[in-house]
């Protein structure tokens, strides 16, 4: 048993606001694994590595200097001990990374770390495309959340807006465009597609607001640990609490 919570999805589907209030209303830290793939498609671009030619991305992906530091106030993504964690959120490194993250070589360096980070800071919540599917087959809960394309759409939007009061560069065609090319991507690759786990609990999230979200996600993990003890004897201590702090009453 892996003593962690997959949290995947498509792009926008709400995983990484969901992620952040689940690990702050349990107490535990959260990995978001898409600031991996951002990370090396922002350090290719700035390094002018050749996404074309893998041996040279695979010969360079030591030297990227790629480090993840997790605390409950967030989580730190740095380049040669640089926090860029605000650069790989630009629309250009959305579409490099999804490009870079298809690479076989990228994605087996990406699994690693995250497998390292997860067996190191025991529990964790991951959000990702394929970490029920792939990263993490054993992990004691797996949620998949869904929304329709143009409700993940006006999210990114609607988020871009609220971070660039309102002078968002992008139009809400433009994100919609971009989501649906990113979910082509991110589910026909070959190498560990987006995809639910078979095992994984799917959540249409399209008329829920993040608050509902988690407490949907909070109820069934009560209900499996109180169904199995082997989940239980671990988690119950994380799931005493009733708080949703860190959640939002919107979608
Ligand atoms: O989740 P986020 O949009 O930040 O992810 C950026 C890109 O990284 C995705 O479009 C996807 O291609 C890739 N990714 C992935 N596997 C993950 C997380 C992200 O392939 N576990």
């Amino acid at each position: 048993m892996t003593r962690a919570i997959a949290l995947d999805g498509l792009s926008g589907a709400g995983k990484s606001t969901i992620a952040k209030a689940l690990a702050n209303t349990l107490g535990i830290n959260y990995l978001d694994t898409g600031a991996m793939y951002r990370a090396l498609a922002y350090a290719a671009k700035q390094e002018q590595i050749p996404l074309d030619i893998e041996d040279l991305v695979a010969a360079w992906l030591d030297q990227s200097g790629l480090e993840l530091v997790l605390a409950r106030t967030g989580q730190k993504t740095l380049l040669h001990g640089v926090d860029v964690s605000a650069d790989i959120r630009l629309p250009e490194i959305s579409k490099l990374s999804s490009a870079i993250s298809a690479l076989p070589s990228v994605r087996h360096y990406c699994v690693e770390m995250q497998r390292q980070l997860a067996d190191q800071q025991m529990p964790l919540v991951l959000d990702g495309r394929d970490i029920g599917s792939y990263v993490l087959p054993r992990a004691d809960f797996k949620f998949y959340l869904e929304a329709t394309a143009a409700e993940r759409a006006r999210r990114r939007w609607r988020q871009m807006q609220d971070d660039t009061q309102g002078m968002a560069t992008q139009s809400y065609d433009q994100v919609l465009t971009e989501i649906i090319k990113r979910d082509q991507n991110d589910s026909s690759r070959k190498l560990a597609p987006a995809v639910a786990a078979p095992d994984a609990i799917k959540i249409e999230t399209t008329e829920l607001t993040v608050s509902e979200v988690l407490q949907r996600i909070l109820r069934l993990m009560r209900v499996r640990a109180a169904e199995d003890p082997k989940l239980g004897d671990f988690w119950q201590q994380y799931l005493v609490s009733d708080s949703v702090s860190g959640a939002e009453n919107k979608r």
